[in-house]
């Protein structure tokens, strides 16, 4: 199969028709990768049980790690789940659209292919023009993960998206870097007090401001017990290349990337603007970004993993964000990509 690059230009008039091919593909039972404002997600339409399980065969996912469905609105979200509180409400009102996705019991019309056999399904609203209007225009909600294959950094970019899945899917909606570049924060709301399955775009202290305390899922799972929130397991986001974290201090990231020059043929380095680095030539850089800017270093963490990956390093050195607001998400990304 061709995979064909449909690039946007921000001009309605000149959009609209792209938009309406991708839409006919997502209703024929095809997959497009589209731009969200977290990462660029694969989608499939969420109703037909075939066009989502060759989600699952495109990106090489396990079939029990359940998909987000997509939706354009609040009432669509009472189309597909039930068992709404006020709580529910709140959230809806307060983030959505937006990067934060609820999981509610869902209802009949969902296939089990999307919540991988589950009573709940997972839901959101995506804020960015571009999933929105593809979601109007198919007409069907839209079942989709980030659009990498199954374990390695997610896609901020069409050219990440076509680097792991070029003719594995129909189109691909080119419309630049997304402006965020972590994923949605996931929170369980069959839980009492709900629990925060995945940190992300909207941060836990902006969620407990609006419905008070939410739980953190551990973090470490036992092989073979069952995981609380399937498919977040411990190592994920990976580039090929090994993830060395360091504290962050500039002398810290320093003394680990000497250390690890002396182990590794070539190095890559995640830097913070204007930390010192080892003079080699063994040693390639990424310009992460002003340390404490958690919104640019969120946005081009991924595509620094995928850079210094493409630049052929062997080990990956990078400073560990503090567990608060944003900074979280790009931590635990990073966790998980660091983990063996
Ligand atoms: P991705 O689409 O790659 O961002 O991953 C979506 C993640 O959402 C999955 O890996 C699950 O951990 C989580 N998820 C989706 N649906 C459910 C659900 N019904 N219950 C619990 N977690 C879910
Ligand atoms: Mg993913």
């Amino acid at each position: 199969m061709f995979t064909q690059r449909l690039i946007l230009t921000g001009d309605e008039r000149h959009d609209e028709p792209l938009i309406q091919q991708a839409a006919a593909i997502i209703r024929a039972g095809g997959l497009v990768a589209f731009p969200t404002e977290t990462v660029y997600g694969l989608g499939a339409d969420a109703l037909n049980p075939e066009a989502a399980r060759r989600i699952f065969l495109a990106k090489g996912r396990p079939a029990w790690d359940p998909l987000i469905v997509h939706v354009a609105e609040p009432a669509d979200i009472h189309r597909y789940t039930r068992d709404h509180s006020t709580l529910i409400e709140k959230l809806i009102r307060t983030f959505m659209p937006g990067p934060l996705t609820l999981v509610l019991p869902k209802r009949e019309v969902i296939s089990d292919v999307v919540t991988a056999g589950r009573e709940t399904v997972a839901v959101r609203i995506p804020r960015h023009p571009v999933v929105h209007a593809l979601i109007r225009s198919s007409g069907v909600p839209i079942a989709a993960p980030s659009a990498n294959k199954f374990g390695r950094p997610s896609p901020t970019t069409a050219d990440h998206v076509l680097q792991d899945l070029h003719g594995a899917v129909e189109a691909v909606l080119d419309a630049g870097a997304t402006p965020m570049g972590v994923e949605s924060t996931i929170l369980d709301m069959t839980t009492q007090p709900p629990t925060l399955l995945r940190p992300g775009g909207v941060s836990r202290e902006a969620i407990e401001a609006i419905i008070g305390r939410v739980r953190m899922l551990d973090e470490t799972f036992l092989e073979g017990v069952p995981l609380p929130a399937p498919g977040l397991s411990a190592r994920h986001y990976a580039p090929n290349a090994k993830v060395l974290l360091c504290d962050p201090q500039p002398e810290a990231f320093y003394d680990v990337l000497v250390h690890t020059l002396s182990c590794y043929a070539f190095v890559g380095a995640m830097r913070p603007n204007g930390w010192q680095l080892p003079d080699s030539k063994r040693l390639r850089v990424f310009e992460w970004g002003a340390w404490g800017d958690w919104q640019t270093l969120a946005q081009r963490l991924f595509r620094g993993l995928r850079a210094l990956e493409s630049m052929g390093v062997h080990a990956i050195v990078c400073p560990l964000p503090p567990e608060e607001g944003l900074a979280l998400a790009i931590r635990d990304r990073l966790q998980r990509a660091a983990h063996d």
